[in-house]
C-alpha cells in the first residue's frame, strides 16, 4: 500500500518500527512512549535534542534561531504570528501564491489596525505558477509573507526565486518542510504543521530568529512566542507523542543524507511522475514547469468521471487518498519524504496502464 494523502501523510516505515518498539516502554522507564511527562528529564532531552537536530539539518545557527514546538496547526499561526511579529508598522505583505496564503492574509486581517496588502498574486495565472516576490516596497511593512510549496495547486518556489529581503521574511513551509533545499537563513520565520513531512497531526512547529523575540505584555502567554521560548515550549502540555515522532524522523532524516540527500530523491520521484504524466493521452498536469512543486502533484484527465474511475481503480491497486482536492478536482499525488521512490514508480506503472486502455 502507498498512501498518497496530503496530510496527515505517510511516515517513513523505520520510523514506524521505532513507534511499534517504543510503544509498551520507553527507554526502560516503565512507561510507553504515550505516556511519559513533558516534565521528565526523559521529555527534557527528547526536546533538547530535536530542537538541535532540527537546527543541524536546516544549517540554523542555534544562537541565532529557536524552535518552538506549538499546537494549533498552521492555522493558528495565521493569527499568532501577526499578533507578535505585526507590531511597528501594523502591516503586512502578502504574497498571494495560492489557498493557504489568501487564508493567513484573511485571518490576520480580521485583527484590530491591521492591514495586509497583497502586494504579488497568481491570480491571473489562475494559481498555475508562483508570483515573483517583490523586493522593493512601497510602504512600510512589519513583514513578507509567503507560502513555500502550494499544496492544492501544486506550485512551489525554488531557492533561487526566493530573495534575501531587507525586511523580516516569514513562510508557511508546511507542505515542503525540510522536503527540498532552501537557504533557510533567508528566513526570519518559519512555521509548518508537523502532519505532512515529519510527524502526526497535532504538532506545529515554528523556527523563530531570535531577535524577533520580544516579549509582549499584552499577549497571553500562550500566544507569546516570547514566553513560549523562554518556557522551553511547554508553558501549558506539549505534544510529547508528536515531538517524539518528530526526533524520530529528524534522524531518519539525517540517515537519508540531510535535505540535500532527500531532495535529490523528491527531485528524481517528482521528474518520474511529470514526465509519466507527459507521456499520456489521457492526463496532465497544468503546473507551469518553473513553478512545479516536487511535494504535491495534481493532475487531471478533463473528465470528472474518468477522474473518479482512476481513483477508484487505483484504490483496489493499493494507491490510496489521490482524489484531488475539492477547489481543483481531479487526482493529487503527495510524495513527501516518506514517500519511497518504488511507490512513485507504481503510480507510474499504474498511469501508463490505465492511459493504455482509455
Ligand atoms: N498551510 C498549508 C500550506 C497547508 O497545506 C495547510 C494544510 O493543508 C495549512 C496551512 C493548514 O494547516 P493546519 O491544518 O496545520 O492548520
Amino acid at each position: 500500500y502507498y498512501n498518497f494523502a496530503a496530510g496527515p501523510a505517510m511516515l517513513p516505515v523505520e520510523v514506524i518500527a521505532q513507534i511499534k518498539e517504543d510503544l509498551p516502554v520507553y527507554k526502560n522507564s516503565g512507561m510507553s512512549v504515550m505516556e511519559i511527562s513533558h516534565r521528565s528529564k526523559l521529555y527534557q532531552d527528547l526536546y533538547e535534542e530535536t530542537k538541535a537536530d532540527m537546527l543541524d539539518l536546516m544549517k540554523l545557527d542555534p544562537a541565532e534561531y529557536d524552535v518552538l514546538f506549538l499546537t494549533g496547526g498552521a492555522t493558528q499561526q495565521f493569527t499568532t504570528i501577526p499578533l507578535n511579529i505585526a507590531r511597528k508598522y501594523r502591516r503586512i505583505a502578502l504574497v498571494d501564491s495560492g489557498h493557504w496564503a489568501q487564508r493567513a492574509g484573511e485571518d490576520a486581517q480580521k485583527l484590530p489596525n491591521l492591514e495586509v496588502d497583497t502586494v504579488a498574486s497568481a491570480k491571473d495565472n489562475n494559481y498555475t505558477a508562483v508570483p515573483e516576490i517583490p523586493t522593493v516596497f512601497a510602504k512600510d511593512y512589519d513583514y513578507v509573507h509567503i507560502t513555500t510549496n502550494n499544496t492544492i495547486m501544486g506550485t512551489a518556489y525554488r531557492d533561487d526565486q526566493v530573495p534575501d529581503l531587507d525586511l523580516p521574511l516569514v513562510a508557511d513551509m508546511s507542505s515542503n518542510f525540510l522536503g527540498q533545499v532552501y537557504d533557510f537563513n533567508k528566513f526570519d520565520l518559519i512555521y509548518a504543521g508537523a502532519q505532512k513531512n515529519l510527524a502526526p497531526a497535532g504538532l506545529t512547529v515554528l523556527i523563530i530568529k531570535k531577535d524577533l523575540l520580544v516579549k509582549h505584555d499584552d499577549l497571553p502567554g500562550y500566544f507569546d512566542f516570547a514566553t513560549e521560548a523562554a518556557k522551553k515550549s511547554a508553558l501549558n502540555t506539549p505534544p510529547v507523542f508528536q515531538v517524539y515522532v518528530a526526533g524520530l524522523a529528524l534522524k531518519w532524516l539525517k540517515k537519508q543524507g540531510g535535505v540535500a540527500g532527500i531532495a535529490k530523491v523528491n527531485q528524481e520521484k517528482a521528474d518520474l511522475l511529470y514526465n509519466t504524466l507527459a507521456e499520456t493521452k489521457n492526463f496532465e498536469s497544468k503546473v507551469d514547469e518553473n513553478s512545479r512543486s516536487i511535494m504535491n502533484v495534481p493532475f487531471v484527465t478533463g473528465n470528472p468521471d474518468l477522474d473518479a474511475e482512476f481513483v477508484k481503480e487505483a484504490e483496489a491497486h493499493h494507491l490510496l487518498n489521490l482524489k484531488g482536492h475539492r477547489l481543483v478536482g481531479g487526482m493529487r499525488a503527495s510524495i513527501y519524504n516518506a514517500m519511497p521512490l518504488e511507490g512513485v514508480q507504481a503510480l507510474c506503472d499504474f498511469i501508463k496502464d490505465f492511459d493504455a486502455k482509455h
